[in-house]
């Protein structure tokens, strides 16, 4: 037994939904323990891994004090300044330190299992860099010749592994020294040919200086990046954030590379986030290369381990690392941060949406990078409307660059109008007659084809065949999502709903149909009209398994498949050279969506397939097909007018009072009976209205996806209007979920929040 002194207290997040809790630190164990601490504590009959958040002598107000266990690691687990991340995260997002604590860390670093010997060998060679150059006996093209030649015949692994180093090289191949990481080559293979005397492998310290010879073999920089950079300065040096607004293929990577290698050179930290898909070999070789190597890559799908060494590497260091990684990656510890990059920054796979926190990984960059001093870039060819708002209202500087790298011209696009084309039967196979002519030159000429179709991931609606009139909300102005078990169509914003109408309101001559059909009928119908032609496909089924992703991408990457058939899966990260066309099967689709940011995600997507179209040096094509050919957005998104869209958009969000002229809250409730449900959802709507006000809430309502086997869905959104402080309308939407929770009835209902949904 401990004497009990009861003068030492610690405060700690626990990964659980729950606030920090509070125990006594026994006197003689005092000295283990600091702020940032992984401590095991006692929670019912459980042990749990929490993090020291306070040490005070402030006696808790609970009779009983349970005492911490003890210390799971000596090496502080998370910073001061993760801490104070995790708290504007639980704060802002309405969750608590304890979710941010459980996504922040790497679930080996959780459990007590970890412990310090596990990775004390492992030490990273933190300041170490591993570089690659040809022997000095090869440093003639003639004995280098006659190498590659005895290795070529059996040793094709090894052959590919030395032309690899060669284009990584380039102009002084014979003397290079090449960062080892640059090369996709395998470790067994680099050891074979350091072993047969090929290439010689040298240790470098790593120093600032390293970046800046980096900085000498970087690529040089057209005369609009150059002004874009010396712009970005400028605005750097007035904003916290900047937003980078540059056309698809305008070279944006680069500029990102000039200003990390700045921070770095300062001996900074650099977070570079990408979007959940763009994370390719492509870019990681292109950072590798022009960062000697030394990058870090982090994302959710690398093993547990691998996740774990890179949080300890860099919970140990002090500063001057660049890590690329998806959107966990903005809650790593990362010392001494000077710059934070958010490419393609519009991108919904920022925002987590299924589980606590429900955070945006590019918000909270750009709170904490202004909290410790650092700067931000947000980059898009298409903005989200919040972004440029604050660029517009001077909140963020702002850098245009509105032409593409090198010859390339921003490609030329077509709309198609499904309806006229069935009308005239010169439509096959869901391809109107422009786009089949189009895909039948390119083939012919040996270039390549895209074909977008996005079936996933959104709820169905009914269209007019003959006019293309759809459903849409009159309080809302969304589409309308259409029940086949009822035949009604609701609003999934407010709730409000009607029958599907047997003739169509507006033309009244046909039927409305459900609408939908998929990548893999598109696969077919193609193959059908382009029979010698080579098909391939890739969408949420094929990409599953990354291998198989990989093959697919890579047999068109190489020429191997003429047309590749997709989701918009295949809009992110790649850049095949090959291509001169895309077609767009039914951009219906993208505008149907039942949400209020339908049109700008439609533009958005429509700009950045349509950017994917014919790089390089000749100008590439686009169709686009829709029934809706007069439609504004399409019609923007063709001339690729963000300026228009960003204008028209504004004018409707601020007509029904959406983002960015409002915040919303929305409180989702699930339960596995529908009258519980009900009954629940309503009490609270309604405690709602009385404690914000009627006006900003909704009556609770059945979103999207009512219902899976198990359990029922209800929804209520919170709109926050501006001038109304956001923290006050959240503190009373806590109260009444708290309410809710103590009631014996209802609190058997599992409601989730989500601030800022996508
Ligand atoms: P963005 O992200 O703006 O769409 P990227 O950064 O992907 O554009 O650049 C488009 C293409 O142009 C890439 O293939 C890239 O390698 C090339 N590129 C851009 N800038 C340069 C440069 N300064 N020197 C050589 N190639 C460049
Ligand atoms: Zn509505
Ligand atoms: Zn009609």
């Amino acid at each position: 037994m401990h004497p009990k002194v009861e003068n030492l207290y610690a405060d700690i997040v626990v990964p659980l939904a729950l606030r920090p809790l509070t125990f006594a630190i026994a006197p003689d164990m005092a000295d283990l323990f600091a702020v940032g601490s992984g401590v095991e504590v006692p929670i019912g009959n459980k042990i749990y891994t929490g993090i020291i958040k306070r040490i005070h002598t402030v006696r808790p107000p609970y009779k009983k004090i349970r005492e911490v266990m003890g210390v799971v690691r000596s090496e502080p687990l998370a910073s001061a300044e993760q801490l104070a991340l995790w708290k504007w995260i639980a704060d802002y997002y309405m969750c608590t330190e304890g979710e941010v604590m459980r996504a922040a860390l790497p679930s080996l670093l959780k459990p007590s299992a970890a412990t310090d010997d596990l990775f004390a060998e492992r030490v990273f060679s933190l300041g170490e860099v591993q570089y690659l150059s040809l022997a000095p006996s090869l440093r003639s093209e003639e004995a280098l010749s006659e190498a590659l030649d005895a290795l070529l015949p059996r040793r094709k692994a090894r052959y590919a592994a030395m032309m690899e180093f060669f284009e990584v090289a380039g102009t002084d191949r014979l003397d290079a020294e090449v960062p080892r990481k640059a090369l996709a080559a395998s470790t067994p293979i680099v050891n074979h040919l350091i072993e047969d005397g090929l290439l010689v492998s040298t240790l470098y310290e790593r120093t600032p200086q390293h970046y800046f010879a980096s900085l000498q073999r970087r690529r040089s920089l057209s005369e609009a990046q150059q002004q874009a950079l010396d712009k970005l300065h400028s605005e750097l040096a007035r904003h916290n954030t900047v937003l980078l607004h540059g056309v698809t293929g305008s070279g944006k990577t680069e500029l990102y590379i000039s200003l990390a290698a700045q921070a770095l050179e300062e001996g900074r930290s650099v977070l570079y986030l990408v979007p959940e898909l763009a994370l390719t070999e492509h870019l990681i070789g292109r950072l590798s290369e022009a960062f000697e190597g030394d990058l870090t890559v982090y994302h959710s799908h690398l093993t547990p381990r691998a996740r774990t060494e890179v949080y300890i590497k860099l919970s140990r260091s002090e500063g001057g690392h660049i890590v690329v990684g998806t959107r966990s990656a903005v809650l790593l510890p990362l010392a001494n941060l000077g710059l934070v990059i958010v490419d393609e920054e519009h991108d919904r796979s920022y925002k987590q949406e299924d589980c606590a926190p429900r955070f945006s990984a590019r918000d909270t960059a750009v709170w904490m990078a202004s909290n410790l001093g650092a700067k931000t870039v947000l980059g898009s060819a298409t903005p989200s409307l919040e972004s440029f708002q604050n660029a517009r209202i001077g909140k963020y500087g702002y850098v245009p660059l509105g032409e593409r790298y090198g010859e390339g011209q921003l490609p030329w696009v077509m709309i198609s109008d499904t309806i006229r084309s069935a009308k005239r039967g010169e439509r096959r196979g869901h391809i109107n007659k422009e786009l089949a002519d189009e895909i039948g030159a390119a083939i012919a000429e040996g270039r390549q084809v895209m074909l977008f179709q996005n079936r996933r991931g959104f709820a169905p609606y009914i269209e007019c065949p003959d006019c293309g009139w759809s459903g849409r909300c009159p309080k809302c102005g969304v589409t309308l999502t259409f029940y086949k078990s009822d035949r009604k169509m609701r609003c999934n914003l407010c709730g409000y709903t009607s029958t599907a109408p047997t003739k169509c309101p507006s033309c009244h001559t046909a039927e409305p149909q459900p609408q939908g059909f998929g990548t893999e009928k598109i696969e077919e119908a193609v193959q059908e009209l382009f029979p010698t032609a080579r098909v391939s496909r890739l969408d949420g089924d094929t990409a599953s398994s990354g291998g198989r992703m990989r093959s697919i991408i890579n047999s068109f990457e190489s020429g191997q498949t003429d047309i590749l058939v997709g989701t918009t899966l295949i809009t992110k990260g790649f850049d095949f050279e090959g291509v001169s066309v895309v077609g767009v099967l039914n951009a219906d689709n993208l505008l149907s969506r039942p949400d209020f940011r339908a049109d700008e995600r439609t533009f958005q997507t429509l700009v950045q397939i349509a950017g994917r179209a014919g790089r390089k040096d000749d100008r590439g094509r686009t169709i686009i097909q829709t029934s809706q050919p007069e439609n504004t957005t399409i019609r923007q998104a063709a001339r690729g007018d963000y300026y228009a869209m960003f204008c028209s958009q504004m004018r409707d969000r601020e007509a029904f009072g959406y983002p960015p002229f409002a915040r919303l809250v929305v409180l989702s409730l699930k339960y596995n009976s529908y009258d519980l449900l009900l009954h629940g959802a309503r009490r609270l709507a309604s405690r709602l209205k009385e404690l914000i006000g009627p006006e900003a809430v909704t009556d609770a309502h059945i979103p999207p996806v009512g219902r899976t086997a198990e359990n029922f869905f209800m929804e209520i959104v919170v709109r926050i209007e501006r001038g109304r402080s956001p923290s006050e309308v959240k503190s009373l939407i806590r109260e009444a979920l708290v309410e809710f929770a103590r009631d014996k009835v209802v609190r058997r209902i599992a409601v989730a929040v989500n601030v800022d949904p996508q």
